[in-house]
This record gives structure tokens, sequence and C-alpha cells, in this order.
């Protein structure tokens, strides 16, 4: 990138380079010392920044900070220096600054200023916002709702631009908890998906990823595949109407529903696994988190016969789930073993943190139905998943998109970094 031999000498007094700026202190300047904030903009080439730090290097300023950004082939490049010691120096940094932006034919500006950034407020979040598309009407009320916690945007840049657009915005100032109420309302209203995350990092730390299975791993519901191919469609229909209706706990649903399938086959379990749908996104998300070292699982209020054939699919660590009895070749319309319902998923997710060796606070956990709330709330962070709004106003954030991948974004992983390691690994990406 750097090519020195196309940029003009540096023409400032002769300090010497490597020479330690006056008032430096361990390399950094005095809180009250004066600094220069010194901003080029306009068309990115290779060699800017090299040829901006060496025009900078013959006033022999030490370097407090550095700011880049690149956004459609056009740089902006802050540096905040120390003052150059010497009569006449600032001026005539100024002015070899000035000339070598004008032979580049950028555009310069120098604001003398004291000491370093003003330190980040107490309070600080990470903001997701996942837009399809992202409206400029809607990033203005996040701003605005953001401003008007009292906290402040210190930086803001993109994580992803498909299959959604996701940005991150690195914000200070105020407790992520009201901050996530005042965001969770103005996005909603938005129709995009924001998230607030607090920071820090554990955010980056190793962690377990747990998901429930229908309607958040897969596109289906397994056990209305099953009454399909045992022509009791509408019966099942009808008990999982009674159970949202409240009429049924999630037990009584589940053995009244299963008890429909008595007599079926057992190729069905075979028919069912082959006519599952992974929902987009699943093995990109479950393939990163595993290059991260994270730790996967599965808990489901499905059955053992589907799950375990995912968790070998997909190359999970956990999977937990209900087992349906089969007797002779053919299905007894019974459950054998502990009913997974909704409690029985929050113990689940403990039990593989524990066994996983990760604090609960380090624990993610994905799913779209009223069962998945106990886990939701009992994880370090939870991301309802397209779910019904009972559930997306409980968890701590929630993901409207149709990509399971895009809890990475939540992450901070941007899509720029999942897809050079799958370019690196030779990834077949086609069918994710
Ligand atoms: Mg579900």
């Amino acid at each position: 990138m750097t090519d020195a031999s196309q940029t003009p000498p540096a023409t400032g007094p002769a300090a010497s380079p490597g020479t330690a700026p006056q008032g430096a202190a361990g390399g950094l300047p005095p809180a009250d010392a004066p600094t220069l904030l010194v901003k080029i903009f306009g068309k990115d080439r290779p060699g800017l920044t090299a040829g901006l730090f060496e025009t900078l290097a013959g006033y022999g300023v030490a370097v407090v900070d550095i700011e880049q950004v690149v956004t459609r082939g056009r740089i902006v490049l802050c540096a905040l220096v120390t003052v150059p010691a010497g009569r006449g120096a600032e001026g005539e940094l100024r002015a070899t600054v000035h000339a070598w932006a004008e032979s580049r034919r950028m555009e310069a500006e120098i604001i003398s200023g004291i000491g370093d950034n003003r330190p980040r407020g107490e309070g600080r979040s990470h903001v997701t916002v996942l837009g399809h598309p992202l409206t400029a009407e809607s990033t203005a009320a996040i701003a605005a709702r953001i401003a008007g916690a009292g906290a402040n945007i210190d930086r803001i840049f993109r994580l992803a631009k498909y299959p959604v657009t996701a940005v991150e915005f690195a914000v200070s100032g105020a407790e992520h908890t009201a901050l996530r109420s005042a965001l969770a309302l103005e996005g909603a209203r938005r129709g995009v998906d924001v998230a607030v995350v607090p920071a820090g990092l554990q955010r980056r730390a190793q962690r377990l990823v747990v998901m429930d299975v229908d309607s958040t791993l897969i596109q289906d519901e397994v056990i209305e595949l099953f009454a399909a191919l045992a022509g009791c469609e509408a019966q099942v229909a009808e008990v999982t109407a009674a159970a949202m209706r409240g009429e049924l706990d999630f037990e009584q649903s589940l053995h009244a529903r299963v008890a429909l399938l008595a007599g079926l086959d057992a190729s069905a379990v075979d028919k069912v696994r082959a006519q599952v749908r992974l929902t987009p996104g699943a093995r990109t998300l479950v393939r990163t988190l595993k290059r991260l070292g994270s730790q996967v699982g599965v808990v489901s209020g499905g059955f053992t016969q589907v799950t375990d054939d995912l968790k070998e699919r997909l190359g999970l660590d956990f999977a937990a789930a209900n087992t349906l009895e089969i007797v002779d070749g053919r299905l007894t319309g019974k459950v054998v073993g502990p009913i997974v319902d909704r409690a029985g998923k929050a113990r689940l997710l403990r039990d593989f943190a524990r066994q996983a060796g990760v604090p609960l606070s380090q624990t993610v956990a994905v799913g779209d139905g009223a069962n998945d709330l106990d886990m939701l709330n009992a994880a370090g962070l939870g991301v309802a998943f397209n779910a019904k709004p009972v559930v997306r106003e409980a968890a701590d954030t929630a993901v409207n998109v149709p990509f399971l991948d895009t809890v990475l974004y939540l992450l901070g992983i941007t899509r720029e970094e999942i897809d050079a390691a799958d370019e690196l690994d030779g990834v077949d990406t086609s069918e994710d």
C-alpha cells in the first residue's frame, strides 16, 4: 500500500525522527498540553496515510490518536498529534500539510485544541440495528432516541450489507437496560431490529449458544410433519390452537398431540428428518460459532428422533428434546423420559453451561415461542427470533428478519469476517 517514493519529502524543521516531543511523558502528552487535530478528506488511494505521516514526521510530533474511515472510495483520516516544538513550527507544519494535501487533491483541516479525546462516558453499550432495508428515517429515529436517553454515539460502522444491512453504534453515557427499553419501542415502531448489549470483554468471550429448534433452527414444526404423515394434521392443529388459547399447558398438549400419532410406522422418522428445512443462515451461524471456539446446543419441545440427527449433521455440542416411544416398528403415541417444557429448556441451558464450563452470563439463547421465555431470560443474552409479540417484548433483544446468521451481528461479528473465514476454509456456502 505504502509508496513512499511518490510522497514529496517533508520540508519541516530538522527534527530528527524519533525525537521525543517536548512535554511528552511516557509517549503521551500531558492532559493540558496543546494538540492538533489533522483531518484530511478526499479520494482514497494507496500511500495517503503514509504520505500524511511522513509529512508530520518532519516535525517530530507524537501520535495521540488516529481514526480512518473509507466509504465508497472516499477517505476521512484524522490524526491527533502533539504540537511541534520550536518557534513558528506549528505554522510551518500547517502550511506543509496543506501543501501536501493540495498536491494530492485532498482537503485538509487542522484544528488546535488541548490534550487527548474526552474520555468516553460511563455506561457503554453496543447498539446493533438491522434493517431490510435500513431507511434514513429509522436511522434518524434510533439516533434521536439514543440522544434522548442522554447517551452519546462514539462510533458507527457497518457490520453487514447482506442478507440485511446491519450497523453498530458504540454508545456511552446511558445505562444499557434503560437504553434497551427506549430503543426497543422505537425499533418496533419503525420495523427495524435493535439490539442493545453492554460493552466489555465478555462480549468476545468464549460462549455457549443454545437454540430452540422448531421455527428457530428449522423452518418447520416437527409435530406437524409427523401429523401430515399420520393424516391427523387438523386434529393436531386443533390441540395446538387450544394450547395457544391457554386451555392446555405444554405437557398436556404434547401428550394429546403425540397420542394422535399412535400406530404411525417408524419409517416416518426418516421421512420427517428428510423434510426438515434449516432456517437460512443456520449453517453459517453454527459454523462461525464453532470457529470462534463457542459451543452450540439445541433444546426442543419436539423430538430427539429429529434433534439427534440435527446434532450430527451440524456438529452441535448439545441436544435435548422429548423422545417418541417406538415399539415393534410403530409409534406408540407416547413419549418416554422426562418432558422438555418451558422450565425444562431453562434447566437444560444451565446444564449445558455447566458442562461447557461457561458462566450463564456468557450464554446466548435463541427462540421464538412462549416455551423459550424462561431460557431467554436465564441466558446472558436472550434473542427472540421471529417471535410472537409476547416473547419479543420479554426478551433482551429481538430479530425479526428470517436469517439466523444475523445473531452473529449481535455479537459484533461482521459479514466480512464470516465470509473471509469461509473463503479461507474453502467452505461451500451454497446451501446456507
Ligand atoms: Mg419454536
